[in-house]
């Protein structure tokens, strides 16, 4: 069976995290990245957006077009819960692409992280 591999966070870290784990095992496992942020912050490049010399999407980007290019699975939502010995993690309903109602409960689960 597939290896999961869950990233928390989609910034510097959990974006670097989530390509590397998928490239240096070459796409042998599944990720999947949970983040509250759609979007990349280059938080370097922050101290110039009070000073208009930026603008947010200057030093932002969407996430999602990145992950799905790799075959990486994104989830829009916050990690409310991480169960360690269960290797799971749960996160907040809200932030599923839209109502669960929609969603077939497959894919409801799919979504909920860990699932
Ligand atoms: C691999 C790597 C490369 C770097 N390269 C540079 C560089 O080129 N230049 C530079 O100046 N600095 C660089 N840095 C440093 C970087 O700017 C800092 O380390 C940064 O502030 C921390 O990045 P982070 O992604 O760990 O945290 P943050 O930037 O704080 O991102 C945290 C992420 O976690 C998400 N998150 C928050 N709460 C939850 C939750 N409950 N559930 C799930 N997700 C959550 C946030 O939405 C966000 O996406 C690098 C760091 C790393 C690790």
């Amino acid at each position: 069976m597939r290896k999961k591999v869950l990233v928390l966070g989609s910034n510097f870290g959990g974006l670097t995290a989530a390509l590397a784990v998928n490239q240096e095992l070459h796409g042998d496992v599944n990720v999947r990245v949970l983040s509250p942020s759609e979007r990349f912050v280059f938080n370097p490049s922050l101290i110039w957006l009070p000073f208009g010399n930026r603008k947010a999407e200057d030093i932002t980007f969407e996430v999602g077009p990145t992950f799905e290019a790799h075959g990486i699975d994104f989830v829009h939502s916050a990690a409310v819960e991480i169960d360690a010995d269960r290797k799971r993690a749960r996160c907040r309903r809200e932030g599923l692409p839209s109502g669960p109602a929609d969603l077939s409960k497959r894919e409801v689960r799919r979504r909920v992280c860990g699932g």
